[in-house]
């Protein structure tokens, strides 16, 4: 058998297995941090077929490694990342159930493929894409040190092969005032929910001097207790981004001068903190992007695609800047079903959604053949990460 019969078989061997995992993931939506299920159900899985796994790590009890070694020389280290958070009240609404068991079918075929040269892969299980951005505890814990190569897909209603992202922070502005009876005696009162609803209002009338690639949004976390008494506790949650990392530092700036002149108006004191981590922009290596799209044809895959798809920030944009990686978006749908809804959750977990995650699981493991066993391609991936890293 050829090394691609081998991947194919393996993936036929497990495929019912694979997709009840994802099914069941779908099935049992975990928000970020919480990914108990998840992170149990596949541990268990790989360690039962010979992945060394280790559990929580950087701080983040459902984070995990599940390692496979080939060979006795210095291995070329590749690792899959498996997302499995699911978003608050519309479960698996991003597909991170598909993106997990994609990345464990890569893995396993990829162990199973037979081949001759050195090799370590390991599944990186990343919490909380969704919120904190695990990928970047993970990277501070040095889990990525060493590694060659890492690569993921995502789905969504259009096929990219090419991934742009933007840089991303969360905010909490916390505004302070002081409490007193609405009616028999406002002038005693200093308004926190006055300090949200400005700096809302501030940031509204800052739009229209931000470039074009930036996004800025956020809800009312907390607006008061009781409308007859004037608050003296309001929070915001804002999020700031922009496709340029430096940039988005400028915007931020001036986002929180929009807090501070609210604060100023409503006689309150804001305290303005980050949640999570600062999402990096993506930089995908081309070189391996042009392999993937080599083995997505391979794979069979049949691109459904009718739509352009809009930006969004990924975790994986901090991991490409310490390793050469990629984070292919394939489609589902020819339907234009944007992420983040309840139908595109209930689209992830239909048979086309998980013929998709299997052809996922294929490309990337053929991707991650052809890399291992070119010595020629692995220099021009390092080469071109060099380069784009030192700009
Ligand atoms: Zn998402
Ligand atoms: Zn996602």
């Amino acid at each position: 058998m050829t090394i691609k019969e081998k991947i194919v078989s393996s993936l036929e061997k497990y495929r019912n297995e694979l997709v009840a995992l994802g099914r069941s993931i779908h099935r049992n939506p975990e928000i970020g941090g919480e990914e108990v299920f998840a992170a149990d159900s596949i541990c268990d899985f790989l360690s039962a077929r010979g992945f060394r796994v280790t559990r929580g790590l950087g701080g983040l009890p459902t984070a995990f490694t599940a390692v496979f070694r080939q060979g006795s020389g210095k291995p070329y280290r590749i690792g899959f990342c498996a997302e499995y958070d699911a978003l608050p009240g519309i479960g698996h609404a991003c597909g991170h159930n598909l993106i997990g068991i994609a990345s464990v079918a890569a893995a396993l075929s990829l162990a199973e493929s037979g081949l001759k040269e050195s090799f370590e892969v390991t599944v990186i299980g990343t919490p909380d894409e969704e919120g904190t951005g695990g990928k970047i505890d993970l990277i501070k814990a040095g889990i990525f040190e060493g590694m060659d190569a890492a690569m993921m897909f995502h789905p969504g209603y259009e096929t990219q092969i090419h991934m742009t992202s933007l840089a991303c922070r969360t905010y909490y502005f916390t505004f302070h005032g002081r409490n007193a009876h609405a009616a028999s005696d406002p002038t005693e009162g200093r308004n926190a929910l006055d300090g949200v609803m400005l700096t809302f209002t501030n940031i509204n009338f800052l739009r229209q001097y931000l470039r074009d690639d930036v996004r800025v949004h956020g809800i009312i976390k907390d607006g008061g207790r009781a409308g007859n008494v004037i608050p003296d506790l309001a929070v915001a949650e804002i999020t700031i981004r922009s496709v340029d990392n430096n940039y988005l530092i400028e915007v931020e700036q001036r986002v929180m001068d929009c807090a501070r002149g609210a604060a100023l108006a409503s006689g309150t004191e804001v305290n303005i903190t980050p949640f999570g981590n600062f999402y990096e922009a993506m930089v995908s290596n081309k070189l391996m992007e042009e392999i993937f799209r080599e083995s997505l044809d391979e794979a069979g895959f049949i691109d459904l695609s009718r739509h352009e798809e809009g930006l969004g920030s990924i975790d994986m944009g901090n991991v490409s800047r310490v390793v050469p990686a990629i984070h292919p978006s394939l489609s589902l749908t020819p339907l234009m079903v944007p992420g983040h809804t309840a139908e595109f959750s209930a689209l992830c977990d239909t048979p086309e959604a998980y013929e998709v995650m299997m052809t996922a699981g294929m490309a990337m493991a053929l991707t991650a053949v052809k890399i291992i066993s070119d010595p020629a391609v692995q220099e021009g991936i390092r080469l071109e990460f060099s380069k784009t890293m030192s700009r």
